[in-house]
């Protein structure tokens, strides 16, 4: 296995606004008594609905998936889940999102994804509000019967139109010099992730999410073990100034997180 150098960090962080009700659930986890049958993720210490890291990224590598012909799905993860996994060390979603952890790694995975959790005064202003669950709104669906075409509303827990999130953090790590140009892979899916939705019932309307006041943090070894070392930033307000920036991005991660170049590499 070839040596594995840890060049930088670039944390991208910005908060995201729920355009339409969001729910992000475990799935069909049963019926509960005197609740909706499908509840919302809420963080055990306050009770308040959060983003989960994971569900965040594997939306964004779902859809970096689908954008190209060479990462079909191609392996069950289980729950009626499929992603596309392979070893090819130039493949831009394994090195991004990884491999899950039975799979030989050639890499190290390049992101990580942490939680997030309501913004504080969004969370104020969910609190007060006059709804049958704390922080949460209850949408009835009407799901057709298709045999019957009878209709038959299902109750939906959601986090109301509007809503805010953040600060979200994503943590990229630059391990060779080619890795810069996979942030451009990354903002990609995070525009995808805009024009399609987060969490479930998608198709019916909820999960509608926005980027915004995004910042992008370069951060290079070094300043792990110098705490005198300036640090670069870019801010967006929107994904979209992000995205057009994308170049401009990339030119300034290169240069403040250098990768030296292999003595005798091409
Ligand atoms: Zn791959």
């Amino acid at each position: 296995m070839k040596e594995i150098n840890l060049f930088g960090r670039i944390i991208l962080s910005g908060y995201i606004r729920a355009v339409t009700g969001l729910h992000v659930g475990k799935g069909k986890e049963g019926l509960m008594i005197g609740g909706v049958d499908n509840p919302v993720m809420r963080d055990a210490l306050t009770n308040q609905p959060y983003i989960p890291g994971s569900s965040l990224k594997g939306k964004l590598r779902s859809l970096a998936e689908k954008r190209d012909p060479a990462t079909q799905p191609n392996k069950s993860i289980g729950k009626g889940v499929t992603i596309h996994v392979c070893n090819d060390p130039e493949c831009r979603v394994c090195r991004i999102f990884g491999i899950p952890g039975q799979e030989q790694a050639t890499a190290p995975t390049r992101l990580v994804v942490r939680d997030v959790f309501l913004e504080k005064e969004s969370a104020e202003s969910l609190k007060a509000l006059d709804s049958d669950l704390p922080f949460t709104e209850v949408k009835y669906e009407a799901a057709i019967d298709r045999i019957t075409s009878e209709a038959n509303p299902r109750p939906l827990e959601r986090v109301p139109a509007d809503a805010l999130f953040g600060p979200f953090e994503m943590v990229f790590n630059i391990y060779q010099d080619d890795d810069h140009d996979l942030l451009a892979t990354l903002i990609e899916a995070m525009a995808l992730l805009e024009d399609d939705y987060l969490g479930g019932s998608g198709s019916r309307g909820s999960g509608k999410v926005r980027f915004v006041n995004l910042e992008v943090k370069f951060k290079p070894v070094a300043v792990y073990g110098d705490a005198g070392v300036d640090i670069s930033t870019m801010g967006f307000e929107s994904l979209e100034g992000a995205r057009s920036a994308i170049d401009s991005i990339i030119e300034k991660s290169r240069q403040e997180i250098q990768v030296p170049k292999v003595a005798g590499a091409a």
